[in-house]
């Protein structure tokens, strides 16, 4: 990767103001793109309802001289991967996800609509806008460098991300491996549209206790108590938090018992474990399934693991960061990075070392709730940003 200012690839023939006059004027296309995006349905669990957004951006990114092609899924929709040569140079991949945690049928509630400068809609931001981006950044791509985009590119969209990518995480990991850097249309992150340089890994464990039952009133010395061992273990987790590390334990969940008056058998918690840093996934996994039972007539058993890796600010992913800010610059804009809690795909991706920058796509809030909204007067900039790193990162 080059650093600094170099834009590469033959692009300075086409200025920061030029791009974003390029995408205002063309604000309606790209609106009118989002709003259709918006209009069919994705729900991760309804694979019909997935395939039929696949098969219609298959068509939008073939008319743009990509090669599409489907991974077959059967529990969930087809993984889209489109391929588009390029002039010279190493891929980028763009990364996202067409599914949506919305279920069908959600837009006779919340239909998608253009009001106060924002279009809303179940899945606007997260992230129907971040496909729409990439449509229409090839397309001017495809405009402003004669025929062929200036490198190669791989546009890569998953059905399952909303419920964890265990289906395509071998796909995104295969295609982000010969790729020379991984560009993630997220949402951004704040009112601001800060990209994410980091996002801790995610986790989840099941803990199961098994006692012995035996009656309250008769017989209470001879039961093991598997909600009192739980409630200790719970305490003892709560002791492994450590915030300034980024490391956090929840206990979400709780189940166990069956009457008041019986000494319950069994008892179950189920917990959710980020970690900013790689390095704290194995030792806290270590220390889970090795947990020890207080009371030794009582047995525990300990299911679960560490299901996305951190993304970490390695020094390729400050790298990228670095080029993006100084194009934002040259488009006139401050461009800030943050660290966040949730997971993505792009987790997997920098996990692999390979430099991610996540939080590429909408400006906007309330992903995964009823307000869920994007600024239209982010998009212009957003799209020229993209363009400007599909050229050079
Ligand atoms: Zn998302």
């Amino acid at each position: 990767m080059k650093s600094g200012q170099s834009q590469g690839s033959g692009s300075e023939a086409v200025d920061s103001a030029t791009r974003l006059s390029y995408f205002a004027e063309r604000a309606d296309a790209l609106t009118e793109t989002i709003r259709h995006l918006v209009e069919v349905e994705s729900p991760s669990d309804n694979k019909e309802a997935v395939d039929r957004l696949s098969a219609l951006l298959a068509g939008r990114f073939e008319a743009l001289g990509g090669h599409a092609k489907f991974h077959r899924a059967d529990d969930f929709g087809n993984h889209l991967q489109v391929d588009f040569a390029g002039k010279r140079g190493e891929p980028v991949l763009l990364l996202g996800h067409m599914d949506t945690v919305y279920p069908l049928g959600t837009l006779a509630t919340m239909p998608c609509r253009v009001a106060d400068g924002r279009l809303w809609g179940p899945g606007a931001l997260d992230m129907k806008s971040g496909i729409s981006l990439m449509l229409h950044a090839l397309e001017a791509l495809q405009a402003w460098h004669g025929r062929g985009l200036p490198r190669p590119v791989t546009v890569l969209l998953v059905s399952d991300e909303e419920v964890g990518s265990d289906s395509s995480r071998r796909i995104t990991e295969a295609v982000a491996k010969r790729s020379a850097a991984v560009l993630v249309l997220e949402p951004s992150y704040g009112p601001q549209g800060a990209v994410k340089t980091a996002r801790k890994g995610v986790g989840e464990y099941q803990i199961k206790v098994t006692g012995k039952a035996a009656h309250a009133g008769l017989d209470f010395e001879k039961g093991q108590s598997a909600i009192l061992e739980l409630a200790r273990q719970i305490e003892r987790l709560s002791k492994l938090v450590d915030l300034k590390r980024g490391l956090t334990l929840n206990v979400g969940v709780i189940a166990g018992g069956t009457r008041t008056n019986v000494i319950p058998a069994e008892a179950v918690a189920a917990l959710d474990v980020r970690i900013a840093r790689m390095k704290d996934g194995a030792a806290i996994d270590r220390k889970l399934r090795s947990l020890k039972a207080f009371n030794r007539k009582c047995k525990l058993t300990i299911k679960g693991g560490i299901n996305r890796p951190p993304m970490e600010r390695t020094a390729g992913v400050a790298d990228l960061y670095k080029k993006a800010s100084v194009i934002a610059k040259q488009l006139g804009w401050k461009l800030q990075e943050a660290a966040v809690g949730g997971g993505s795909d792009g987790n997997f991706t920098a996990g692999l070392g390979i430099p991610t920058l996540d939080g590429l796509g909408g400006v906007g809030e309330g992903a995964h709730a009823s307000h869920e909204s994007i600024v239209l007067s982010a998009l212009p900039r957003r799209a020229s940003l993209l363009t400007q790193l599909i050229e050079s990162a």
